[in-house]
């Protein structure tokens, strides 16, 4: 078997069987959107990485290395945001070819300033090295959060109500658009989609309201698409759930790109990938005051979606009158499937 019929999520679960998962003080280990290391004062450390490949994750002509070092750090403070947590500490590790111009690292790193300075952590170290044809910048973000308050995936019960931020699709949308160039949408449509995908808002305010509340039961960030992380949800709190397709918070301008480019919308925003908006539940009783706190100057709101079921039933999808129109386990982002953000191979 090669890693590719293994799949991303079986390699993972396969190479951590290889290594001691617990420590003193690591209270919530690999399978959350980052780990929380207790450290005995009044915060807990959370620790999160991610990459992006060239080829892969982004093609250098179609954005600019500021977007991506801005790209970069979002993906990760996404998963900070996820957990409620503000970040403090980035670790940049670059790999590049000897020809790319030193003005295009430079630009990565404007876009990593950028970031830092808006969201407030401080570079603290990183390491470089050579790579012989392509670009990878491989983050490492040290967050915090106060200590035992960090939202996990692992405490939805059954009659949550789930709900997620902002909305799902323009990421993808705006993928889409780049693979068409000549697509006929409204510039001012294309450029906020494109920006969508290539320059994400974390949501680390809207993770903070949420988190300082206490009223959510489980959260992660939509990356690879509201399907699976839905999914990765039920898992880690071993529940099912149920979506209503009809309440899926999507943008008119990604409407009006699904009917340019004759796309199914629903695709898109159910399992698009790349949102990084963030999903979560709440007991029913406390949805009123989740979108309460969501609605604040500047800050991404909440929709209601679905419920949390009893196990057994995987992720259902139903449409407006109520009947499953899908069903079953995770359909998003995995890297060792077929399907790339950029529409070719690497
Ligand atoms: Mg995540």
């Amino acid at each position: 078997m090669n890693v590719g019929e293994a799949g991303e999520f079986r390699l993972i679960e396969r190479l951590c069987r290889s290594m001691p998962l617990a420590a003193p003080g690591l209270v919530v280990p690999v399978g959350d959107d980052a780990a929380v290391i207790r450290m005995g004062g009044e915060e807990d450390l959370l620790a999160t990485c991610d990459m992006l490949v060239e080829g892969v994750h982004f093609i250098r002509d179609r954005t600019s290395a500021r977007l991506l070092g801005r790209k970069a750090a979002a993906v990760n403070l996404s998963d900070v945001a996820a957990m409620g947590g503000w970040p403090a500490y980035l670790f940049v590790s670059l790999a590049v070819p000897g020809d790319l111009p030193v003005a295009w690292a430079d630009g990565l790193y404007q876009g990593l300033g950028e970031a830092a300075e808006r969201f407030g952590f401080a570079l603290a170290g990183g390491n470089v090295s050579r790579h012989p044809d392509r670009v990878v910048v491989d983050i490492f973000l040290l967050g915090k959060v106060e200590s035992g308050r960090a939202l996990l995936r692992s405490g939805a019960r059954p009659g949550d109500r789930i709900l997620v931020t902002g909305s799902l699709g323009d990421s993808a949308a705006g993928l889409a658009l780049l693979d068409h160039p000549s697509a006929t949408v409204p510039a001012g449509i294309r450029e906020r989609l494109v920006a969508a995908h290539q320059d994400p808002e974390p949501r680390i305010g809207e993770g903070r309201a949420i988190g300082a509340w206490g009223g959510v039961t489980a959260a992660l960030d939509v990356s690879d698409g509201l399907l699976a992380d839905l999914s990765h949800l039920c898992e880690s709190s071993g529940v099912s759930a149920r979506v209503h397709a009809d309440r899926v918070p999507v943008s008119p301008q990604s409407r009006e790109a699904a009917d340019a480019l004759g796309k199914d919308l629903l695709d898109w925003s159910l399992s698009g990938g790349e949102d990084y908006e963030l999903l979560f539940t709440v007991p029913p009783e406390q949805v009123e005051m989740a979108i309460r706190l969501l609605n604040g100057d500047g800050m991404a709101r909440a929709t209601e979606i679905g419920e949390i079921l009893e196990p057994g039933q995987g992720v259902l999808v139903l449409d407006e009158h109520g009947k499953t129109m899908r069903s079953g386990a995770s359909c998003g982002w995995d890297h060792f499937r077929p399907k790339l953000p950029m529409g070719d191979t690497p």
